[in-house]
């Protein structure tokens, strides 16, 4: 059966990693959340004290950074590890969302991570959510979605998955960071937060979990059985 890749782009908290990790799993394939990537740098810049503004300090710090995945069978995903030690809690907790678009809008930074992005996709058969992946990292993906949702039903979300986490953040404090991070990430110059020319709008404000999850994965096997047809014709 011929593998395709599949990328999820969109606002922050719109259910994109979610749908992302049960569609790969529907289909059989590898969930990459490059999120979790941006956050471990995130992460390593704060424990290390990387000022953001020292190129030379930030090209040294990259070197030294290796963001890994491995398959947890209990959770059933990937998880983050940051050269070598399991990030995954910590790379949700909010100081991390609070300074990770700063983190992922300099140059060096998306280029190193890209490269790696490409190299985890280079089989297919990947599920990848992010903000540039259709446009920057797979731009021949054969299925692009840009999910979207409005800001309160996001900020609700969010803010419950934190609670099942035993985080208690303020509903306004988890809105503020929504648009704080959708602002700096649509505006940066290097990879910004934009719809590519083919993806397909997903509005995911009324969608249940499995109504998303139903809607990607048809648009998935109709895009796997045209690569068939095709591929058997060529
Ligand atoms: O997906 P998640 O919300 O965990 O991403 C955290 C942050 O990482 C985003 O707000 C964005 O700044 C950055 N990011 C990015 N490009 C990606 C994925 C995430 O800039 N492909």
């Amino acid at each position: 059966m011929n593998k395709i890749v599949i990328a999820i782009d969109g606002y922050s908290a719109c259910g994109k990693s979610t749908t992302a990790k049960e569609v790969a799993k529907a289909l059989g394939y590898t969930y990459i959340d490059s999120g979790a990537m941006y956050r471990a740098v995130t992460l390593y810049f704060h424990e290390n004290h990387i000022s953001l503004t020292n190129d030379k300090e930030i090209a040294k710090a990259i070197e030294n950074i290796e963001v890994t995945f491995r398959y947890d069978e209990e959770a059933g995903k990937n998880l983050a590890y940051l050269n070598g030690l399991n990030v995954e809690n910590e790379i949700r907790e909010m100081y991390v969302s609070e300074n990770v678009s700063q983190v992922s809008r300099i140059k060096a930074v998306r280029e190193a991570l890209v490269l790696q992005q490409q190299k985890l996709g280079k089989k297919k058969g990947v599920v990848m959510d992010g903000r540039d992946i259709g446009t920057v990292v797979f731009p021949n993906a054969e299925l692009k979605i840009f999910m979207l949702a409005d800001l309160y039903v996001r900020a609700t979300r969010r803010q419950n998955e934190l609670l099942g986490k035993d985080q208690m953040v303020d509903l306004e404090q988890v809105k503020k960071n929504l648009a704080t991070r959708d602002s700096i990430d649509t505006t940066r110059e290097v990879g910004p937060l934009k719809q590519a020319d083919d993806a397909v709008v997903l509005d995911t404000t009324f969608m249940t979990l499995e109504e998303q999850v139903d809607e990607v994965v048809n648009l998935a096997l109709s895009k796997i059985v045209k690569e068939k047809e095709t591929g058997m014709g060529s």
